[in-house]
């Protein structure tokens, strides 16, 4: 299944290949399909499996077809998302996809001014990505219509519920057309979802995957606390040492990853790297080198190893940690699958120190810090100190509830034992968040 085969215009296909896709994720797949034949649709699928493609590709392409209003254009697609970076991670999504397309795409959000906003809506907006309680605010002050909207989304609305919204998504209703198509995307199906789809949905399809936060408790986690500036050597010391294994290392960034692969060339460590940059041909020639095992080492982006079918592998290594927790938990996927052994490696600067406890609390565990003699950091790491933005803990999550070997449902797991308001775990690597992570603990 590929995305032309989902019914896909070529100008989102193209938009596609510019960021790395390849495949449809299990949930785009599923309501691609329904969304472009107009059904309403109930999504049971959390961040990490892409459903923001899965509703923003179609809705996109519905609305590229409509024909341009005339003068001052009002919103014709509504997503409302419980907190500001989803907005603004959701908006950045659906802007790359429709950068083929001439629609504007404007996220809303509390906590700045309110005139630039005003002024966004005076120059038109097609697809508004928004936090209700600022929405409510401009409805209040009828700076912003929603008279035009044909395509509302109610994005992670189990947690919208969570932090008290369902009054503002009510009201924010009354000002929404009732002939329009609604989706809405949870991550699960309990009564209170099935009673907002009852009361705002007509007739709606249900596409649920599983939980993607699910990681083998036979992998391994450690962590090698490193200055920035020795990771590399650090690197290189680590995979000479372990000459015959096939590893999968990690990078933050496109430019970052080429030139780490050179590098460990250099060294006499031959590896390729794979990133959104390469054209698909040559990741996948990248590719079919490591899976045949001419190459050992592979260095990848996220977003490259995501629409990648990489083999399993016995150890990943973690060059950079990732902007965002989950993104940890993809790419230690790639180990210890169906009860083998895997290993999953950090090199974490005294600067990534929040991100690992992000990353701790998003698994419920801790993970092992080893001193590498000779690469010790300049400045203590505590991994264990709380997240900047964790809320004040409820009873720690049980552990080893589960039969052993199965799976372990990450999400649910640090979800446990917290009250609804503290599941709203903002994610790092968005503007806003990004500048908490620089804060001292
Ligand atoms: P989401 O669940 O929408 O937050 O998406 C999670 C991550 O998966 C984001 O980083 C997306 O850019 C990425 N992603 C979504 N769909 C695909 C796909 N088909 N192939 C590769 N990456 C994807």
């Amino acid at each position: 299944m590929n995305f032309e085969q989902l019914g896909l215009a070529p100008a989102l296909l193209r938009a596609l290949t510019d960021y790395g896709y390849q495949t449809p994720t299990p949930i785009q797949a599923q309501a691609i399909p329904l969304v472009l034949a107009g059904h309403d649709v109930l999504g049971g699928a959390q961040t990490g499996t892409g459903k923001t493609a899965a509703f923003g590709l179609p809705l996109l392409q519905k609305l590229a077809a409509l024909p341009k209003p005339e003068g001052l254009h009002r919103p014709r697609v509504l997503v409302l998302t419980p907190t500001r970076e989803l907005a603004v991670q959701v908006s950045d999504n659906l802007r790359s996809y429709a950068k083929h397309l001439r629609l504007n795409v404007t996220a809303l959000f509390g906590g700045v001014g309110m005139q630039p906003q005003v002024e966004a809506f005076r120059r038109g907006v097609d697809v508004l990505v928004a936090c209700p309680g600022r929405l409510i605010d401009h409805l209040d002050r009828g700076t912003c219509k929603l008279g035009e909207v044909q395509m509302l989304v109610l994005d992670e609305a189990d947690r919208m519920l969570d932090m008290g919204f369902l009054p503002s998504i009510k009201r924010v209703m009354k000002h929404v057309p009732h002939a329009r198509q609604t989706l809405l995307f949870s991550a699960t199906f309990e009564p209170r979802i099935k009673a907002l789809a009852l009361e705002f949905m007509r007739d709606p399809k249900e596409v649920q995957v599983a939980a993607q936060n699910t990681i083998a408790e036979t992998i391994s986690h450690r962590a090698h606390p490193v200055d920035g500036a020795k990771k590399r050597d650090l690197l290189i010391e680590i995979l000479a040492r372990r000459h015959t294994e096939q590893v999968l290392v990690f990078g933050k960034t496109k430019h970052g990853c080429n030139r780490l692969a050179e590098q460990l060339e250099k060294a006499g460590l031959p590896a390729l790297a794979i990133h959104g940059n390469k054209s698909q041909a040559a990741r996948q020639k990248a590719l079919s080198e490591f899976k045949s095992g001419k190459t050992r080492i592979l260095v990848a982006t996220d977003v490259a190893a995501r629409g990648l079918d990489i083999p399993e592998l016995p150890l990943v290594i973690n060059h950079d940690l990732p902007m965002v927790a989950e993104d940890y938990i993809h790419r230690i996927g790639r180990t210890g699958r169906n009860g083998a052994s895997g290993e999953a490696l950090s090199l974490v600067s005294p600067d990534e120190a929040n991100l690992l406890r992000q990353i701790q609390k998003l698994l419920g565990r801790e993970i092992a810090m080893e001193t590498v003699p000779g690469f010790e950091p300049s400045r203590a790491i505590r991994s264990d100190a709380k997240p900047f933005d964790a809320a004040p803990r409820g009873p720690r999550p049980p552990r080893n509830r589960r039969p052993h070997g199965k799976p372990r449902d990450v999400a649910a797991h640090a979800h446990a034992g917290q009250k609804p308001a503290q599941r709203d775990g903002r994610r790092v690597g968005h503007p806003g968040a990004g500048r908490r992570d620089s804060r001292p603990a």
